[in-house]
């Protein structure tokens, strides 16, 4: 099978996740029950999904010098990832997410600190042109600094290269940067910031997408959940529902869906197909705890699609 090459432009994040009894007050100190941290970030995340459903997928990110930065170039090497476009600033630092959450209520607060995310310079874009000229497929979030996210997408306009977007977290763009997708990949919530339609069902999704193909969007996917992707092209809109599964997890699904389709299109596979192994991804990423870690490889994703005819 001939696959093409593709990138990742995004967030590496590390996130330190604390539980205990209840949130903390202003100015109060409490005694946790647990502390986790572990390898995250929307880009890493997608990139890891990719390159683990065997891709040849290439992640472009910025670090700063310190000891969460070695944890992602740890875990690149260990899943035999290419660190070689990775950025590195020793201005700030390695961004990170810190997450407290109430083990009674599962009610969360998180304080992100993008840091060296907010730090991707023109010269550093400037510098994967040869990357982005050989690629089929960009895949971008919106967790690094926007002018960076610019710049990189006029490169792959240049090239040929087509750009889905993963607008998340979501924060309002451009309808010129917008028109620049081929494909957009919003889930309800940044669906409803996209086009003002408040989406919970195929019907809202429907309309959400025709107002995103109208902004001149090649193909639009609206992911529901446990309900499945919305997926709208010129000659076909429908849902591809989502498999049935007992989730434990559900961070990280969106990142696992997006990943997965990013793998699927550049082996040639179409929309459909590529959404169904998506969803199969994201299916059994949904089944363990963690983001990057819950990922699962090729031959799990092949036996749960063969299981499921
Ligand atoms: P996000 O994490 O960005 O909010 P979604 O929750 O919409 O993204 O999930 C993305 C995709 O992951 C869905 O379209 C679906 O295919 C899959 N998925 C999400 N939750 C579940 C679930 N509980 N069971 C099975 N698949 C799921």
């Amino acid at each position: 099978m001939k696959k093409s090459k593709v990138v990742v432009f995004g967030s590496f994040v590390m996130d330190l996740m604390a539980r205990g009894p209840h949130l903390p007050r202003p100015a109060e100190s409490v005694k946790g029950t647990m502390f986790q941290m572990g390898p995250g970030g929307k880009g890493f995340n997608q990139c890891v999904a990719a390159h683990k459903a065997g891709a040849e997928v290439t992640m472009v990110t910025k670090l700063g010098r310190d000891s969460f930065a070695d944890v992602a170039l740890d875990t690149m090497k260990e899943l035999n990832m290419s660190s070689e476009h990775i950025l590195y600033t020793d201005q700030v630092s390695t961004a990170t997410a810190l997450v407290v959450v109430d083990e009674n209520t599962a009610q969360n607060q998180i304080m992100v600190i993008p840091g060296s995310l907010n730090t991707i310079t023109a010269d550093e874009v400037a510098g994967i042109e040869s990357l982005i000229k050989e690629a089929e497929y960009l895949l971008i979030q919106l967790e690094v600094n926007q002018d960076a996210n610019e710049l990189v997408v006029d490169m792959a306009e240049k090239y040929g290269c087509k750009v889905i977007m993963n607008l998340a977290p979501y924060s309002p763009v451009s309808d010129a940067f917008l028109a620049k997708a081929y494909m957009v990949t919003p889930n309800e919530v940044e669906a409803e910031g996209m086009t003002g339609i408040v989406v919970s069902d195929t019907e809202s999704a429907k309309k959400a997408a025709d107002i995103l193909r109208e902004k001149g969007i090649e193909i639009v996917v609206i992911t529901l959940g446990s309900r499945g992707a919305f997926i709208s092209t010129k000659d076909r809109a429908e849902l591809v529902p989502a498999f049935k599964v007992n989730a434990q997890d559900t961070t990280g699904a969106g990142d696992a869906f997006n990943g997965g389709l990013l793998a699927a299109l550049s082996e040639g596979k179409d929309i459909w197909e590529a959404a169904r192994f998506a969803s199969a991804l994201a299916a059994l990423s949904v089944q363990k705890k963690g983001a990057a870690v819950s990922m699962p490889w090729r031959n799990e994703i092949e036996d749960f699609l063969a299981a499921q005819k």
